[in-house]
């Protein structure tokens, strides 16, 4: 007998390293400078890291490149 063992998780997987054209103040470090804009989507996943079948939107983020702290621009 064939047993499948699967493990499904969640997670976010994000993309994309295109420089906003403003710069901004982060407010969790408090650099004013160019923030990174990301796009991201939560996905199911097999064994965390296989990404199967998205169960959110397309997330608009952005990034401060000085301490890494994502923002999302869109509810
Ligand atoms: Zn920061």
């Amino acid at each position: 007998m064939i047993s499948f063992f699967f493990i499904i998780g969640t997670n976010f997987f994000s993309w994309g390293s295109e420089p906003l054209p403003a710069q901004m103040r982060c407010g969790h470090c408090g650099t004013v400078g160019n923030f990174i804009k990301k796009t991201g989507m939560r996905f199911i996943t097999l064994f965390f890291i296989v990404p199967i079948v998205p169960i959110s939107g397309v997330k608009n983020m952005m990034q401060c490149q000085t301490c890494g702290t994502k923002y999302h621009t869109n509810p």
